[in-house]
């Protein structure tokens, strides 16, 4: 079992941002920029171009949904995307809100953020997601 099934299963706490049937979204402990988002899919699979093209595709209107609500909540130029996968076994998109290119640079230092203001940020970002 991965350490993100770990998290789907509620094994290990994570800052909730969304959740559908099939996928989950959750803050990266360690953010590039406040609301740095992981959405996974509950399914376990290493790479992410290993899923279904139906699955991949739907993790990709899921992350869609919850750009739009980490953009409402956090006022960026954009959320970018980025997929990496080197350090976790589950396949996963990162989803940063971004001020400039800088901000999804993966070489930067990360961000350490109270866990009051990670709980606030998630929350406003389900709320958010809900309300869709
Ligand atoms: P990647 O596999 O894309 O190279 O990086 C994995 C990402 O997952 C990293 O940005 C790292 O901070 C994040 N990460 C690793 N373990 C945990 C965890 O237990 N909880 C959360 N929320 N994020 C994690």
């Amino acid at each position: 079992m991965t350490i993100f099934s770990k998290i789907v299963a509620g094994e290990i706490p994570s800052y909730k941002c969304a959740e559908n049937e099939q996928f989950y979204a959750f803050l990266d402990i360690n953010p590039l920029a406040k609301g740095h988002t992981l959405v996974i899919p509950k399914r376990e699979v290493d790479y992410i171009f290993d899923l279904e093209d139906d699955e991949i595709a739907a993790m990709q209107v899921f992350a869609k949904h919850v750009a739009k609500a980490i953009r409402q909540v956090l006022p960026c130029i954009k959320v970018g995307q980025a997929v990496l996968g080197l350090e976790v076994p589950h396949a996963h998109i990162h989803l940063v809100p971004m001020q400039s290119e800088k901000d999804l640079n993966f070489a930067n230092p990360k961000l350490s953020l109270p866990a009051e203001e990670m709980q606030q940020v998630a929350a406003d970002i389900l709320k958010a997601y809900e309300a869709l």
